[in-house]
């Protein structure tokens, strides 16, 4: 299987390629066969995207927002056409199974894309009275914005930043993760068959210092990273150096409560996408599920029943539920998680295993707040249920944790389901469902999880300035 694209980059409306740069294999994660090699971006690369970027952006934000809005309307549309081969691409780079990247990934982007597109040209600014006098605002673009990458929804990831970015009337730079470059490319040259002008989209390859390149480069205005909290403490931090508008959308370790009056299939099917759809390596996942005493029995059992059914296996099988996970060093972390758990005294309640790339469906039961697997990102399909009594108790346990990407919360009293979201510490949660993310809604973390906003009307305000205007109807009353 080969997936090897026309060139590692893709600046200017052009393929660029600079062997001279660092080699990157590109793995087929279900079996380690090598289906594509990249470069990293050399500097040349670097400073050629950002000064085509810098080139194409004045132009871009001076178009009618209804003429950007339909290019990238037009580029939702191609990304429907050729779905399935974008999501058989996707399945390549990333070990997601086709069940899954057929309806997930690519087509978010073009969500994000088709939403965007519509929603810019009505964008406007405020006027304000000031008694003869006024002011009035404009919405401007921020100019070049650079976009970085995780590798678990590579292209969702790419769309869902470079739509409001280009809607707003900027330019992007984005570099994918090294682990799954390909997807970015491809969106690239979507973006040209839609007739986005040359250099507004660009995609450099690269490990993080390629990221570090192109954050501390002082023709960039903005950067917006998905990724870990580690990484998006040091990219905050370069690009307050040049005091840069940035989004970070940063780990989790969100927690799911289950009270007693909860539907029991519902919650049980919820939890389970809630830490095993795309193996688990999901940042909004609600990894510390909460389950209130009465029902604990039931909900072990009902969910260890369903897990031993997922389907693992070839991602490019219809029928496989899970694949592997996406690289060997992740494989090995979460096996060390799952070590570690048995260690600390949690009950293994079902899977627990590996087989090369792959990890079983795995449920802990028994699980202390002080444990590692109930503080840690696991970023794998490993369950941690946590018991609890009351209301006050779990809400408090919920929150003590450095992060707040997710919540989520499952009782059929719908007084207290509004009560205890109220109270959960996090950017976006759910009540009796789990981790949908429609581009209707804004997306992002509080406390350690991010800054910013991704998705609904929220994202456009991160991609944009406000230029305040007043506006003098008189003589200048001067003091001297
Ligand atoms: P990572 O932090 O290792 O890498 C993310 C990206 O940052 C990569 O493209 C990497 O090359 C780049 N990078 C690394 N060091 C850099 C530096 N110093 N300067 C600039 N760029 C640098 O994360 P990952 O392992 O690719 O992804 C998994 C993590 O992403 C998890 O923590 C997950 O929770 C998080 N994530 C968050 C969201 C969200 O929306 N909140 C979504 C998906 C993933």
């Amino acid at each position: 299987m080969i997936a090897q694209p026309k060139a590692s980059h893709f600046v200017n409306g052009c393929w660029m390629e600079d062997t001279a740069g660092a080699p990157i294999d590109v793995l087929y994660p279900a079996t380690g066969a090598v289906i594509a090699r990249v470069h990293e971006a050399t500097a040349a690369v670097i400073d050629a995207a950002l000064a085509s970027a810098k080139a194409a952006q004045t132009d871009w934000a001076a178009r009618k927002p209804v003429e950007r809005g339909r290019i990238l309307r037009r580029a939702a549309d191609l990304i429907r056409e050729r779905g399935d081969a974008l999501a058989r691409l996707e399945t390549l780079d990333t070990g997601k199974p086709l069940q899954e990247t057929l309806v997930a990934d690519w087509p978010s982007g073009a969500d994000a894309l088709e939403y965007f597109g519509g929603l810019v040209a009505s964008v406007t600014g405020e006027s304000i009275p000031l008694g003869g006098d006024f002011a009035y605002t404009l919405r401007e673009a921020l100019g070049v914005c650079v976009g970085i990458g995780a590798w678990n929804y590579p292209s969702q990831i790419a769309c869902w930043k470079s739509a409001p970015a280009l809607a707003m009337g900027n330019a992007m730079v984005f570099k994918p993760s090294e682990v799954t470059p390909l997807g970015a490319l491809e969106l690239a040259q979507i973006f040209m068959d839609a007739g986005l002008p040359a250099g507004l989209f660009n995609v450099v390859q690269g490990r993080g210092s390629v990221g570090a390149g192109l954050v501390k480069d002082p023709r960039v205005a903005k950067v917006s990273l998905t990724g870990s909290v580690p990484t998006g403490r040091k990219v905050y931090a370069a690009a307050a150096e040049g005091v840069r508008n940035v989004t970070m959308e940063l780990g989790g370790k969100s927690p799911l409560i289950i009270f007693d009056d909860a539907d029991l299939d519902s919650a049980v099917g919820a939890a389970m996408m809630a830490n095993f759809y795309s193996a688990g390596q999901v940042c909004s996942n609600g990894t510390r599920v909460f389950v209130q005493k009465a029902i604990l029995p039931a909900f072990l059992r009902a969910l260890a029943v369903r897990a031993e059914k997922i389907i693992l296996g070839d991602p490019l099988d219809m029928a496989t539920q899970m694949g592997p996970l996406v690289t060997a060093a992740q494989v090995d972390k979460v096996m060390g998680y799952v070590d570690g758990a048995v260690a600390q005294g949690a009950r293994l309640v079902t899977g627990g295993k590996r087989d090369g790339m792959f990890v079983q469906p795995t449920v802990f039961a028994d699980v202390t707040d002080d444990m590692i697997l109930a503080r840690e990102e696991v970023f794998g399909p490993v369950m941690a249920v946590l018991a609890f009594s009351d209301e006050d108790e779990v809400v408090s346990r919920a929150n003590d944790t450095d992060f707040g990407l997710a919540a989520g919360v499952f009782t059929a009293d719908l007084t207290r389901a509004h009560r205890v979201i109220g109270a959960l510490q996090a950017g976006t949660c759910w009540i009796n469902t789990y981790n949908l993310t429609p581009v209707e809604m804004p997306f992002g973390g509080a406390k350690l999880s991010g800054v910013g906003r991704e998705n609904g009307k929220a994202a456009l305000d991160y991609y944009s300035q406000i230029k305040s205007v007043y506006v003098g109807m008189g003589p200048v009353d001067a003091p001297y």
